[in-house]
């Protein structure tokens, strides 16, 4: 799938601005501050329905205006799609597909796919287990709107366990009983879909972390306490385990088993990435992640989704960066930077972000 056409309205610093984009790679290049990355947000926005820089949305509204609008255009393999998504000033966001507008945020997702990396993106590997979990429910959200409504289900488990375990009370061990089957029975799903993925994942994150490392060996695993392969045993194993801990929790006042606990373990030639890891293993290491996520979103829906990547060349030398630009023009690539000198592969478009008085423009020139 691809972006065809992307409107902005008082979306950051734009103010209007509409950009035709190529089905391979697209570079943005401009001065810093210019408005690369808040395109890209944008894209980002309109695929999973949240910025990935900030949870205060009135932020993407264009100061001195109501409302940010964004709009994307998409042709995909079974017919073309458009996505719209109005902030306001007071975080309140509609999102319609086709014009019809959405009454639950999870219809949108794996309309348009999308993969983003930015520098941030080193908290995949180096921040606390939820970046790791992050990373994982966005990827399989996308790929399976199940997964993003069981997940949603779960959370809200988890939260209303967490509340009863804190208020205590009488009737304390009745109600706990009845949360534990929902958490167990949710918490399962959500645990066998992400270490079905975690598995996928590392055998094609293998592969590519090895051409672009030369030859570094990369090994993933879900880590989870629960150790069972099939639902039922799952659900049961996370029952026990509940169980056991629900002396514990009651003191602590929250949940301390459950996939909301789970991690990623990360390992570069048997070292613990997260411990040992340099900066450059560790970039090159979510890099790698952040690409086979593409592939197995393509074994899963059928299609590429679009990969965003966020000032990612200054980071490599003239070979490296050139590798990259052949994989990243294979699907729809987005890609921003400050100075651009290389040749563009074929079938690429190359724009400027230029920033005026009071408005930045974006100019196509090759
Ligand atoms: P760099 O190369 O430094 O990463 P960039 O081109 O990616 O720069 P962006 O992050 O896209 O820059 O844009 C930053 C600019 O957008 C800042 O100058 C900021 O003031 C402006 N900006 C951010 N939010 C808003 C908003 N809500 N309204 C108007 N301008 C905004
Ligand atoms: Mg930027």
């Amino acid at each position: 799938m691809y972006v065809k056409k992307l409107f902005l309205q008082n979306f950051r610093n734009y103010t209007s601005q509409s950009v035709e984009l190529c089905s391979a790679l697209n570079v943005f290049s401009g001065r810093n501050a210019a408005g690369k990355t808040n395109l890209l947000e944008a894209v980002y926005t309109l695929g999973i329905g949240k910025s990935p820089r900030t949870v205060k949305e009135r932020e993407l509204v264009r100061f001195d205006s109501d409302g940010a609008w964004a709009k994307a255009e998409i042709a995909k393999k079974y017919g073309n799609h458009t996505i719209e998504i109005y902030i306001d000033k007071k975080d309140k966001k509609r999102v319609a597909i086709d014009k019809l507008p959405l009454k639950k945020l999870g219809e949108l997702m794996g309309v348009l796919g999308v993969v983003y990396f930015s520098p941030d993106e080193l908290g995949l590997v180096k921040d606390a287990p939820s970046e790791r979990r992050r990373f994982l429910d966005i990827a399989l959200s996308q790929q399976s709107k199940a997964y993003f409504y069981t997940l949603g289900k779960y959370n809200k488990s988890v939260l209303a366990r967490n509340k009863l375990l804190k208020e205590g009370g009488q009737s304390l061990a009745k109600t706990l009983d009845v949360w534990d089957e929902q958490v167990a029975s949710l918490g399962a799903s959500v645990i066998l879909a992400r270490r079905n993925f975690v598995k996928k994942l590392s055998l094609i994150a293998s592969e590519v972390h090895e051409r672009v490392s030369l030859g570094e060996k990369l090994v993933l695993d879900y880590e989870c306490p629960v150790e069972s392969e099939e639902v039922d045993k799952v659900k049961q194993e996370l029952s026990q385990k509940l169980l056991q801990n629900r002396e514990r929790d009651t003191i602590l006042g929250f949940t301390s088993v459950g996939p909301h606990r789970d991690d990623i373990a990360i390992t570069v030639n048997g070292l613990d990435v997260k411990k040992y890891g340099s900066q450059g293993q560790q970039r090159t290491v979510a890099l790698s992640l952040k690409l086979s996520e593409l592939e197995i979103f393509k074994q899963e829906t059928g299609e590429y989704p679009v990969l965003l990547l966020d000032d990612v060349l200054s980071e490599l030398d003239k070979a490296r960066q050139e590798k990259l630009l052949r994989e990243a023009s294979k699907v729809q690539t987005i890609l921003t930077c400050t100075h651009f000198d290389q040749t563009l592969p074929d079938f690429s478009y190359h724009f400027v972000v230029k920033e005026g008085i009071t408005d930045n423009k974006i100019e196509r020139i090759q």
